[in-house]
C-alpha cells in the first residue's frame, strides 16, 4: 500500500506526466513567461467549463478576494459580512482594505454560512456578503442572494475550495460555484481541487464592467499603457501555472469523481456509529470534498489524531481556531462564545486524507483505524 498522504500530487502527476511536462516545455521554448499564451488559453478553456462570461486570472485565491473587494468602490468602515469559520483570507483583505469585517455563525451540519446569522448581521453599513463554499459545497445561494437583492449588498463569492462544484436554485437553474454572486474568487495552489505546481488564483464574473475594473486594478490599475485609473497592485498567474492548470481542467470532472467516490466510502463506513458525524449535505449543492471533515461526540480528538499517526494515516483540524477567538482579529464585538455553532466546530472537527488518488485498501485501512479508535 503507498503511503496514505493527506493529498498526494505525486501519484497524481504521474498520470499526466508527458502532458504537464510538455505544456511547462513548451513555455521554456517560447520564453512567453507572462501574460502568454497558455494564460489566455487556459482563461478560456476555464470560461468555458464555468459557463461564466469572464475569467481573470491572478497571482492567488488572496489577490482574487482583495482585488474583487478593491472594485466594488466601497469606504473605509463599510462593513463586509463572512463567516468565523474559515480560512483567515476571507477576512485579511477586509481588514487589510480598511473595511469593517462583520463576522456570522455556520450552519452545524454544513460548516457553511448560517442565513439567520447573516440576517440578524445587516445595518446600514453593510455592503457586501463573502459566502465561502467551505470544504468544497456551496453555500445556501438562494437566501444569500435573496438577502443581498433586497438590502443592495455585493456578493462575492470565497470558492477557493470549491471549484467545480454545482449549485441547483429553487427554480432548476444549475450554475457554477463562484459564479453566482457579483464576482467570485478561487484560488489554483497546490493542494486545492485544480491546483497548479506553485501559486496561482483567479476571479470570475459575467458583469462586463466590473471584468474590465478587475482586470486593470490586477494590473497597477492601468488601462491604457502607463496611464493608471486606479491605484491596482501586481498580481499575474504566470505561464508555467496556466500550463499545468490547462492540463489539470482537463481531469477535473474525473478528479471530482474520485474524492466523491472517497467521500461515499468514508459516509457508509461511518454512517452508523453515534460518535462520528458525517458532512451533512445541502441539497442544492453538489459537494467536490476539497476536504472530508467529521464531527466527533465524545471522543478524545487529539488522542484519535495520535492513534491513526501511529498507523501512518495523517489528519488535519481545519480549522482550530475561528476568526473572533484569533490574537490578530480580536474585537470587542466578540468574545468567547459570541458563535457557538463555530466554536464548537472548532473543538470537534477532524479532517480525513482527501485527493484524488485514494485507492480501497487505503481507505478500507483508515476507515478501520478510525472505528477501531472510536468502538
Ligand atoms: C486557500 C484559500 C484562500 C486563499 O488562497 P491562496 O491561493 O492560498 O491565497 C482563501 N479562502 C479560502 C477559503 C481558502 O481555502
Amino acid at each position: 500500500m503507498n503511503k496514505i498522504q493527506m493529498v498526494d500530487l505525486r501519484s497524481q502527476y504521474e498520470k499526466i506526466r508527458e502532458e504537464v511536462n510538455a505544456g511547462i516545455q513548451e513555455v521554456i521554448d517560447t520564453t512567453s513567461f507572462i501574460k502568454g499564451g497558455k494564460v489566455v488559453d487556459f482563461q478560456k478553456d476555464l470560461e468555458k467549463y464555468l459557463n461564466v462570461k469572464h475569467v481573470i486570472p491572478v497571482a492567488n485565491g488572496t489577490d482574487a478576494l482583495q482585488i474583487a473587494l478593491m472594485v466594488l468602490d466601497l469606504k473605509p468602515g463599510d462593513e463586509v459580512i463572512l463567516p468565523t469559520f474559515t480560512f483567515i483570507a476571507t477576512a485579511e483583505v477586509v481588514a487589510l482594505l480598511g473595511l469593517t469585517p462583520v463576522l456570522v455563525d455556520v450552519e452545524y451540519d454544513t460548516f457553511n454560512i448560517s442565513i439567520d446569522s447573516l440576517k440578524k448581521a445587516i445595518t446600514p453599513k453593510t455592503k457586501a456578503i463573502v459566502p465561502v463554499h467551505l470544504f468544497g459545497q456551496n453555500a445556501n445561494m438562494d437566501a444569500i442572494l435573496e438577502i443581498a437583492k433586497e438590502n443592495n449588498l455585493f456578493v462575492v463569492e470565497d470558492a477557493c475550495q470549491s471549484i467545480g462544484s454545482e449549485y441547483i436554485f429553487k427554480d432548476g437553474l444549475k450554475m457554477h460555484s463562484g459564479c453566482m454572486g457579483e464576482i467570485g474568487c478561487t484560488s489554483f495552489f497546490p493542494s486545492k481541487n485544480l491546483g497548479c505546481f506553485g501559486d496561482g488564483g483567479a476571479i470570475f464574473t459575467n458583469n462586463d464592467e466590473l471584468a474590465a475594473r478587475i482586470r486593470a486594478t490586477a494590473n497597477h490599475g492601468m488601462v491604457v499603457r502607463y496611464y493608471h485609473d486606479f491605484v491596482g497592485v501586481n498580481s499575474r498567474l504566470d505561464s508555467i501555472q496556466a500550463a499545468v492548470l490547462e492540463v489539470k481542467l482537463k481531469h477535473l470532472d474525473e478528479y471530482i469523481a474520485n474524492r466523491q467516490f472517497a467521500a461515499s466510502y468514508y459516509n457508509k463506513a461511518f454512517s452508523n456509529n453515534k460518535k462520528l458525524i458525517t458532512p451533512g449535505l445541502n441539497t442544492n449543492s453538489t459537494h467536490v470534498f476539497h476536504q472530508y471533515t467529521l464531527k466527533l461526540v465524545d471522543v478524545d480528538r487529539a488522542e484519535l489524531i495520535k492513534h491513526l499517526e501511529s498507523k501512518g494515516i495523517p489528519a488535519m483540524i481545519y480549522y482550530p481556531v475561528p476568526l473572533h477567538l484569533q490574537k490578530a482579529y480580536q474585537d470587542e464585538r466578540y468574545g468567547q462564545g459570541a458563535f457557538p455553532v463555530a466554536e464548537k466546530l472548532c473543538e470537534s472537527v477532524v479532517s480525513l486524507p482527501m485527493h484524488t488518488e485514494l485507492t480501497f485498501e487505503q481507505l478500507e485501512f483508515i476507515t478501520k483505524s478510525v472505528l477501531e479508535f472510536v468502538g
